[in-house]
């Protein structure tokens, strides 16, 4: 009786983390420029204003 092997095999090899590189603005969503980048808290924004604007919203759906 040969003991069964169990069928551990890595199913997710070769499977990178996809890392999402943001390329758009979390507020109004236009594609972000290298030029004029706003980052905050980890994320990018292109201007302060589209970041306050995220931040209210995000507060709104907290609600
Ligand atoms: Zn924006």
């Amino acid at each position: 009786m040969a003991a069964e092997t169990a069928p551990a095999a890595p199913a997710a090899a070769g499977a990178a983390p996809v890392v999402e590189k943001q390329t758009n603005c979390l507020a109004c969503n236009k594609p972000l420029k290298k030029l004029k980048l706003y980052y905050r808290d980890g994320k990018f924004y292109c201007s302060k204003k589209c970041w306050r604007d995220f931040l209210r919203k995000s507060k709104e759906e907290k609600k």
